[in-house]
């Protein structure tokens, strides 16, 4: 079964560019993919219509079984917050919230209740004990980030999108993030799919799509900072 499927997607912005040009695309549930290429590339559109933030200009695009294109915005929002979860390079955690109430956060949004065993396994395997009740300004980058991926996770999504989620940090920081993102995918079955300009990062995802002028360019298996460079 497929998580995330684009087939045929185009997007043409206002201006004439076409950031996406007939891009097809499944992604198998359970699969933490890397999307690469350089700046411009299409990287940010294709997520961006992938997730249900913006609308191709032809072509379609499945999450889970339900086609997401032809959806009315309210509904495309409804749809996201129920079954996608987003991690950013910046956090984007609320600072006067506490670690806790971030990571419920879009559960409250959605208007569902916590499933406090779910919370209690994935605060213990992301490795949040003992910082539940600190605020976003107490937490290290690595740490923050962490929560972000907890509240990404936390309504149990059909799959999380990442965008540059190790750009803001250090080496040895990043690669513990991206661990975590593999071991979701790894041990939870978890999409993940993950937009990045580094290769070390997307060396550790099980698949990597290589965009060149809104089209894919090449996939990789089994990635390695080699084969992308
Ligand atoms: P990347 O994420 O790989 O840098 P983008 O998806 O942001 O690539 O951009 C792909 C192309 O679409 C670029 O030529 C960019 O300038 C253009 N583009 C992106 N967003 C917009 C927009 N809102 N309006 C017009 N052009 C855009
Ligand atoms: P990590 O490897 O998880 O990012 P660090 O080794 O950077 O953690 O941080 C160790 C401890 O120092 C953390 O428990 C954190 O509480 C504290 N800390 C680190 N950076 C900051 C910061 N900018 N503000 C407040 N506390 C911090």
């Amino acid at each position: 079964a497929t998580a995330v499927r684009l087939t045929e997607v185009t997007k043409k912005y206002r201006g004439g560019v076409t950031a996406l040009d007939h891009v097809s695309l499944p992604v198998p549930r359970g699969t933490f993919l890397a999307v690469m290429g350089p700046s411009g590339s299409g990287k940010s559109t294709l997520l961006h219509c992938a997730a249900g933030l913006d609308v191709p200009t032809d072509g379609s695009v499945h999450i889970g079984d339900t086609e997401i294109s032809g959806l009315s915005e309210t509904k495309r929002t409804m749809l996201r917050r129920e079954r996608v979860g987003f991690v950013f390079q910046a956090y984007n955690l609320v600072p006067s919230l506490s670690v806790s109430d971030n990571i419920t956060l879009p559960l409250r949004l959605a208007g569902a209740r916590p499933d406090h065993d779910w919370l209690r396994t994935l605060v213990a395997h992301i490795g949040l004990e003992g910082l539940l009740n600190r605020r976003p300004a107490e937490l290290s980058g690595g740490q923050q980030q962490r929560a972000a991926v907890a509240r990404a996770l936390v309504a149990r999504p059909d799959v999380v999108f990442a965008d540059e989620p190790t750009g803001a940090l250090d080496l040895h920081t990043a690669g513990e993030v991206l661990d975590l993102l593999r071991r979701l995918a790894d041990d939870f079955g978890q999409t993940v799919v993950m937009v990045t300009h580094d290769p070390g990062a997307a060396a550790r995802a099980h698949e990597a799509v290589v965009m060149a002028d809104g089209r894919i360019r090449d996939v990789v298996a089994t990635p390695s900072a080699e084969k992308l460079a």
